[in-house]
């Protein structure tokens, strides 16, 4: 059985965008999957630890994880949850790669390069998290690891490690698929990108500071449906989705198709032909309170309990599986 991976850091609190663009989409290709894959969803909090957390890091994980299950993800034998500092095999093999990966290619890293910009002195783990991100994938011989543009050059160097040990050493670990076979996969053309409400022209972010111009999961639903009223628009006074001269209104639409999760053309052939802005914003703003007050009531009535239960059975799953790989590894490179 091929293995897909994935994770999602809890630093803070999602945004509406992590939401429509990666939490949702995992969870539907896991449940479209589950019966043919392994899935593993694990909560990479040492990579969190590179940057600044918001929040308890134990608590933003329990929630995280009642989000992906509020988000319909359905358990079954081959989806396994768990924390990825409650394995410690991924920090042994993140060392043993370290000593095969050289600085050169791991220098060559734009997230390394962009996240240390401006910064004077920056921790080693934002230069190593990459390799760190190989241990995560190859100790589950995962093939598919959906995941954002801005990590495919992450995918790149893992299957350069991967090649690399397994000229040296034998055929140890799985190589994943090529970046092109990933997006093929996780069948998108064009990856979902929610606009921020103020400034449609940039992304909705949780690190911007203005409240106004993101949506958060725990946001009061009639907060979030207030944020929708007063979304950025134009003065154009046509409904027409065309993101470089009406990203406002494109992202009003975008966000409508996907909380109702109805095809996007289905939204703008409906709203085709209006000429005031008023009444798709009322009814996004009740879209988006109606979809938060049913999700956060889902995510509420999810015990602790059941998530922690959840995590201790994929962490005993996940250190069977990933210390078989290290020992292999380990006994290659003439440690055992
Ligand atoms: P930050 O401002 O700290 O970078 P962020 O909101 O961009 O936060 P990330 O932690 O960088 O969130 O990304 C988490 C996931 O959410 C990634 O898979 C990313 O592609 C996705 N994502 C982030 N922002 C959006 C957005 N506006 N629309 C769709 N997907 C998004
Ligand atoms: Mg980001």
């Amino acid at each position: 059985m091929k293995t897909i991976l994935t994770g999602i850091r809890a630093n803070s609190e999602l945004t509406l965008g992590n939401y429509l663009g990666a939490l949702l989409p995992m969870v539907r290709l896991a449940n479209k999957h589950s019966s043919e894959y392994q899935v593993n969803i694990f909560v990479p909090d040492l990579h969190s630890i590179i940057s600044e957390i918001d929040g308890n890091l134990q608590e933003n994980t329990i929630k995280t994880i009642k989000y992906y299950l509020a988000a319909g993800l359905k358990i079954n034998d081959n989806v396994h949850i768990y924390r990825q500092s409650y394995v410690p095999a991924h920090s042994e093999l993140c060392w043993i790669l370290n000593c095969i990966a050289t600085m050169g290619e791991t220098s060559r890293m734009i997230q390394y390069k962009e996240k240390s910009k401006g910064q004077e002195s920056s921790n080693v783990g934002i230069f190593d998290y990459p390799i760190l991100m190989a241990a995560d994938i190859l100790l589950y011989d995962a093939t598919y690891i959906p995941l954002g543009e801005d990590q495919f050059q992450h995918i790149e160097l893992t299957r350069n490690l991967a090649m690399r040990f397994n000229n040296r050493f034998g055929e140890i670990f799985t190589i994943p698929a090529k970046t092109a076979d990933q997006v093929k996969f996780m069948g998108v053309t064009d990856g979902i990108r929610i606009r921020d409400l103020l400034n449609p022209e940039k992304k909705m972010s949780k690190s911007t500071k203005a409240e106004n111009s993101k949506i958060m999961l725990s946001d009061e639903p009639e907060r979030a449906a207030k944020k929708i009223m007063s979304a950025t628009t134009d003065s154009l006074g046509k409904v027409k989705f065309d993101m470089f001269n009406q990203p406002g209104i494109s992202n009003l639409l975008q966000i409508e198709a996907l909380v109702n999760d109805i095809p996007l053309q289905d939204v703008v052939s409906a709203w085709a032909g209006e000429t005031s802005y008023g009444k798709l914003k009322e009814k996004v703003a009740k879209s988006v309170l109606e979809m938060l007050t049913d999700f956060q009531e889902k995510s509420s009535n999810i015990l602790d309990e059941e998530v922690l239960h959840l995590l201790k059975m994929g962490e005993v799953y996940a250190n069977t599986v990933a210390n078989e790989k290290l020992l292999e590894v380990q006994k290659a490179f003439g440690l055992r």
